[in-house]
C-alpha cells in the first residue's frame, strides 16, 4: 500500500496527547508534524489539558464569540489543513458533582467544545462521564439530565457526543463496574446525539488482577474489546475510537498501537464490514502521563503506520470485499 492510501484510513492522531512528540509546538506546527507523519486527521483540544497545559485557545474564553478573531482565524487555518477532526472535551467528571455551580461550569466548557466542533467541522466531542462515582442518586440524575441537555445542544449543531469508557481517572478505568454497565449506560442515555467513544486501552479495569496474570490474559482482553465494539455498534452508538495499546506485563495503557497486547486487526474487521464512519484517534504517551517525555518520533511514526496498515489489512480481509 502506498503512503497516500494509508493516509486515507480513518487513523487520526491526538495532537495534544502524544505530548512527547508535540511538546512545545504551536498548533500549526502540531498539524505540520501530524501531516509529516502521514496522518490527515486529528483529535484536537487537549484531553490532558490539566496535565500538559496546551489549549486551543487562551483562557478564559468560554465561547467562540470571546476568542479574538485573529486567534480563531489562525486555528481555523491550521486545522483546515487536515481532512477530518474530532474534539476532546474537558477531563473532569464534574457533571455528577453535588455542587450545581461545578456542574454548570463544566457544562459551559462542554458547550464551548461543541461550538468548536461545529465551527471546525469536527464529527465528535469526546465526553468523560462516569455516573458510577456519583456520591448521591440526586447528583447522578442531575448529571444524566445535563448530559442529555448537552446532547440537545450538540444535535442542534450537527455534532455527536461520544462518552468514553474509563475516561475519568485510573480508579474508574474500564468505565463502570463492567462492560455491561457501560453498554447499559450508553443505551439508557437514549439520545440521538449521545453515543460512545471506545478507548482500546481503557478495558484494563474490567479484568481482575487474577485474570491479568493468566497466560490467556491477552485473549481475554481482546475478547472483551471485540464484544464492546460489537454491542455498541449494534446499537448504532459507536461514534469514535481512541487507539492505544496495553503493556502485557504491567497492564499499563496508552502505549502506541503495536507495542502491546491489543489485536487491532481483529478489532477493526467488524468495523470495516459494517461501514464504521468515525475516526480511530491514536492517544499515545508510553504508559502513564508521568512517563511522558520518552516517546521518540520513530516510535510515534511506527505506531501510526502500524495502525494504518491494520485497518488496510482488515479491509482487505473482508471488510469491503
Ligand atoms: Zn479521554
Ligand atoms: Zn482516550
Amino acid at each position: 500500500m502506498t503512503a497516500a492510501e494509508l493516509a486515507r484510513t480513518p487513523v487520526a492522531v491526538n495532537v495534544f496527547c502524544a505530548a512527547d512528540f508535540f511538546r512545545g509546538l504551536s498548533l500549526p506546527e502540531r498539524v505540520d508534524r501530524a501531516l509529516g507523519a502521514n496522518v490527515r486527521a486529528a483529535d484536537a483540544r487537549c484531553p490532558c489539558a490539566e496535565v500538559h497545559s496546551f489549549r486551543l485557545f487562551e483562557e478564559p474564553a468560554v465561547s467562540l464569540a470571546e476568542v479574538p478573531p485573529s486567534e480563531l482565524a489562525a486555528a481555523t487555518d491550521a486545522l483546515g489543513r487536515l481532512d477530518r477532526l474530532s474534539i476532546h472535551g474537558p477531563l473532569r467528571n464534574a457533571l455528577i458533582s453535588r455542587k450545581a455551580a461545578k456542574r454548570e461550569r463544566l457544562a459551559r466548557e462542554y458547550r464551548f467544545a461543541i461550538e468548536q466542533a461545529a465551527h471546525f467541522g469536527a464529527s465528535c466531542v469526546v465526553v468523560h462521564f462516569s455516573p458510577w462515582s456519583a456520591r448521591t442518586e440526586e447528583s447522578r440524575l442531575a448529571g444524566v439530565t445535563l448530559l442529555r441537555e448537552l446532547g440537545d445542544f450538540a444535535l442542534a449543531r450537527g455534532v455527536r457526543l461520544g462518552v468514553e469508557n474509563g475516561g475519568c481517572t485510573a480508579s474508574v478505568r474500564g468505565g463502570g463496574q463492567s462492560l455491561e454497565d457501560f453498554v447499559e449506560l450508553i443505551a439508557s442515555l437514549d439520545h440521538p446525539a449521545v453515543g460512545a467513544t471506545v478507548d482500546t486501552g481503557h478495558l484494563v479495569g474490567w479484568l481482575t488482577a487474577e485474570q491479568q496474570a493468566r497466560p490467556a490474559a491477552a485473549e481475554l482482553y481482546n475478547n472483551l474489546l471485540a464484544q464492546l465494539l460489537k454491542e455498541l455498534h449494534a446499537y448504532g452508538k459507536l461514534f469514535h475510537v481512541h487507539l492505544n495499546d496495553v503493556d502485557p506485563q504491567t497492564f499499563g495503557d496508552h502505549y502506541g498501537p503495536g507495542f502491546g497486547l491489543v489485536d487491532f486487526r481483529r478489532a477493526f474487521e467488524p468495523l470495516c464490514r459494517s461501514g464504521y464512519d468515525g475516526l480511530l484517534a491514536i492517544e499515545m504517551h508510553r504508559g502513564s502521563c508521568a512517563e511522558t517525555g520518552s516517546l521518540t518520533p520513530a516510535e510515534f511514526e511506527c505506531a501510526v503506520r502500524y495502525a494504518q496498515s491494520c485497518w488496510a489489512e482488515a479491509e482487505r480481509a473482508g471488510g469491503k470485499g
